[in-house]
């Protein structure tokens, strides 16, 4: 399949947090693109014949209002000018945080945008910072403008592209993405994550939209630790009923990577070769429904060793091409009865609305 990686360098350079205080906000750090790119570099993914490079462009104000409050990208601006702030709760500014935010949502929107015009069959933003905690006026959980949804209302207002199938994966809810889209029923939020541990998480099992948007957003709350075999059972019991019965045009998926079991943020246990197998079927799935066209954007992921070997597992999928896990671990094969009970609760209310 060719597939085009969207970057810039300037991922690697910018918008470096300061540790003013020992907090996982350091976590969100320029090397996670570095190493990424190095290691798919030294893996041979990057020179593969059907991988095809894009440099992204910083998104223009007119696209980041379609989403945020006016207020909100001026206040980034304005702080990130000063070098020093802070706009939502675990978002510091710095130096250049409103530039590399500019650049994230652009590279959003460049992915989305080559999938829709054929240049490519698929494609993957290795961009930073992320973007699903960011709602319409705030920033937050180190994420300042909402980067999938600048470029799904981009695609709804200039390609005229309408129902779009927005597929979460990091580890913690799409808040963000959630409150933007609540109301509307031509994007639906579908949302794994791990079971809310602080106050200001959000993404529980009632929180299904509301007014026209009712049923088109869901979220599949799993327990905290939850390895790969139970956590792709779920999705196998929502995903494809979900996509089927919604009928999107385009699927863009939220990928985090702080599911993986050595991630320091998340609290989940997945693999390697697990985004490999979700990849296919995300992949699968897309062809069938939607001409293939699957857009990946990168949120969080914050191992410096498992980020750039999960995202090699997504690329090399997509490519054809195998590359060799390092992360092996056993794990129990029961699927816990939780999980059940979760996917029999979305398959109700999926039955209800879809
Ligand atoms: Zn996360």
């Amino acid at each position: 399949m060719r597939l085009g990686l969207v970057s810039h360098k300037a991922f690697e350079e910018t918008h470096i947090p300061e540790v003013t205080r020992p907090y996982m906000e350091a976590f969100e750090h320029p090397d996670r693109i570095k190493f990424t790119r190095e290691y798919l570099r030294n893996s041979g993914l990057l020179g593969n014949q059907n991988l095809k490079i894009f440099e992204c462009k910083p998104a223009a104000r007119v696209d980041i209002v379609r989403v945020h409050s006016p207020y909100l990208f001026d206040v980034v601006g304005e702080l990130s000018r000063l070098g020093y702030g802070e706009v939502g709760a675990s978002s510091f500014v710095v130096k250049d945080t409103f530039k590399a935010a500019c650049l994230s949502a652009g590279g959003a929107i460049s992915a989305v945008e080559e999938v829709n015009k054929g240049s490519v069959e698929t494609a993957f933003a290795l961009i930073r910072p992320p973007g699903h905690h960011a709602g319409i006026g705030h920033s937050e959980g180190m994420c300042y403008f909402n980067n999938c949804a600048i470029s799904v209302r981009w695609l709804q207002e200039k390609k005229n592209v309408k129902r779009i199938l927005i597929l979460d994966l990091d580890a913690h809810a799409c808040d963000g993405t959630s409150q933007i889209f609540y109301t509307d029923p031509t994007v639906l939020v579908l949302s794994f994550h791990e079971y809310g541990m602080e106050a200001i998480e959000r993404g529980w099992l009632e929180e299904i939209g509301s007014g026209e948007g009712e049923g088109y957003n869901i979220n599949v709350p799993l327990p905290l630790g939850t390895w790969g075999n139970a956590y792709l059972w779920s999705f196998e019991n929502i995903f494809p009923e979900v996509i089927r019965s919604f009928k999107p045009e385009m699927v863009v998926v939220s990928f985090g990577f702080d599911t993986h079991y050595s991630d320091p943020v998340g609290n989940m246990n997945l693999q390697a070769e697990d985004y490999a197998k979700l990849t296919r079927m995300i992949l699968q799935l897309g062809k069938e429904v939607c001409q293939g066209r699957v857009a990946f954007i990168l949120e969080g992921g914050y191992s410096l060793i498992a980020l750039p070997l999960s995202i090699a597992a997504v690329i090399s999928t997509i490519l054809d091409s195998e590359i060799k896990y390092f992360d092996k671990i056993r794990e129990p094969e029961k699927i816990p009865k939780i999980v059940r009970n979760v996917t029999e609760e979305i398959q109700n209310i999926k039955k209800q609305y879809l």
